[in-house]
């Protein structure tokens, strides 16, 4: 292998149909002479109504379940009709009935609760890009590519924690260069679904919603890729989430330091654990758009250098919950901070962001599966307020914490609105704060609107 590979991922969007389905085998074509290894997610909607069906299920009525996922099941046949053969169309019919028998007898048992919920929720999910990752190698193969569907679960080692597995890196490292490089050596173009992995018992794992970006930097990493490639439906990281602003633009390029904080802060377009893989081997993310492959998109790399204006992005994130936790004990106390982070820790809870004062601590969570425990944990420390309804605007660019007058220019913007929490000074490169959920939008665009027309 003289060339270094290329890890192209296409998320749902990019396989959403017929159309996409060729569009994506004509990019990977174009690739041809980099060694090009193929991720994909499954068909946009399906991992959504594979969850949809496994409650169906659990609520008991796995037969109910199982039809809800009719129309997704000819999705995929009709993609095979339009675009494959018929000795490939009869294999992957044959190939999406026994995925729908399997899947048929997972949601009886998770009806019937006959093993853990968490696990069966991995083992039903995972067929959407079990289904995409053979109807994509299939249809690449009927357009000339030499492609071998390869099962993710196979190279991808985690840990049990069913839903957000965390990779076992060296044995993984180790699986995927041996499986694909001969692969690749022989000219051949892998094709792997995103986002499915397994544990040590050889049970399916999932690497958390929007994972197949994650599976993509893994793969690269583990290659020594020359490119990371995230195919989407936008080109590349935006200056906001062109949900709220129509006008957002493409920001050319990005150090790994500031996509890496869009990513936590709510830039959907790249899963957050994208950019370790890539920082720890040095490989280049490019995000790019499936439905324009002429566009360059977004350069991820090592450094990006100052913009004009000194930001390049705009993150949010809604539905973030605000702690307080008030104690005199703070006060000139050096074991307070330790015993505050140990609860957040044995709940396995992540903080977002935090502030501090002499007597007080507010921080922000994000996942409140556990906040009924972690605040009678808490109250042992001192008084905990809980404010729900908040959301984290996180304005990113190189160089932000040195300039002077930024946030001035910043916060008069939207001096109307209450600022309930901020951060500031930790990284180099973000300036976060929170605002209530309801004035989150117009806060965006008015930001936007100042610092991008
Ligand atoms: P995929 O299915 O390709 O993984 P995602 O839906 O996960 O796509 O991510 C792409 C979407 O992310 C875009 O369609 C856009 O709506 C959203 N998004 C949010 N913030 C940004 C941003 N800053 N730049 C680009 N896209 C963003
Ligand atoms: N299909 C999975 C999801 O919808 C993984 C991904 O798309 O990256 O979350
Ligand atoms: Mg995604």
């Amino acid at each position: 292998m003289n060339t270094k590979p290329t890890v192209m991922k296409f998320g749902g969007t990019s396989v959403k149909d017929t159309e996409a389905f060729g569009r994506v085998a004509g990019i990977v074509a174009a690739e041809g002479g980099t060694n090009p290894v193929v991720v994909t997610s499954a068909m946009s909607g399906f991992t959504d109504a594979l969850l949809d069906a496994f409650d169906i299920s659990r609520k008991g009525d796995a037969s109910a379940g199982f039809t809800s996922l009719g129309d997704h099941f000819e999705r995929h046949r009709a993609v095979a009709d339009s675009i494959l053969g018929s000795k490939s169309k009869k294999a992957f019919l044959a190939e999406l009935d026994l995925a729908k028998e399997e899947l048929s007898g997972l949601l009886m048992r998770v009806e019937r609760r006959s093993l853990p919920l968490q696990m069966l929720r991995d083992a039903v999910v995972s067929y959407g890009e079990q289904l995409a990752s053979r109807l994509l190698a299939d249809v690449c193969k009927e357009k000339g590519i030499r492609t071998r569907q390869i099962d993710a679960r196979r190279l991808i080692l985690t840990d049990d924690e069913y839903g957000s597995a965390k990779p076992v890196w060296d044995e993984t490292e180790e699986l995927i260069r041996l499986e694909l490089k001969t692969l690749l050596d022989d000219g051949e173009v892998p094709v792997l679904g995103g986002f499915i992995a397994s544990n040590r018992a050889g049970e399916t794992t999932t690497l958390g919603r929007g994972g197949s970006d994650y599976t993509a930097a893994l793969i690269g990493a583990a290659l020594g890729a020359g490119e990371i490639q995230i195919w989407t439906d936008v080109t590349g990281v935006l200056t906001c989430d062109p949900r709220i602003c129509s006008d957002a633009k493409t920001v050319e390029v990005l150090s790994y330091d500031e996509a890496a904080e869009l990513a936590y802060f709510g830039a959907k377009v790249l899963h957050p654990k994208t950019i370790q893989p890539a920082v720890d081997y040095e490989i280049p993310v490019r995000v790019c758009n499936s439905h324009k492959p002429s566009e360059r998109g977004t350069m991820v790399l090592a450094e990006s250098g100052l913009s004009e204006n000194r930001i390049k992005s705009i993150a949010h994130k809604t539905g973030i919950t605000i702690l307080r936790i008030s104690s005199a004990r703070m006060l000139g106390s050096y074991g307070f901070m330790s015993a505050l982070f140990q609860v957040f820790e044995r709940f396995r809870t992540v903080i977002d962001v935090i502030s501090t004062s002499e007597v007080s601590v507010a921080l922000t969570l994000d996942n409140t599966d556990s906040i009924g425990k972690i605040v009678t944990e808490l109250e042992r420390l001192g008084r905990v307020d809980v404010e729900h309804g908040y959301a984290v605007v996180c304005i990113v660019g190189e160089g932000l914490r040195a300039s002077s007058g930024l946030a001035s220019r910043i916060f008069s913007t939207i001096d109307d609105v209450n600022i309930s929490l901020i951060s500031h000074g930790a990284s180099s490169v973000n300036l976060t704060f929170v605002v209530s959920e309801t004035e989150v939008k117009e806060v965006i665009s008015r930001l936007h609107g100042k610092f991008f027309d």
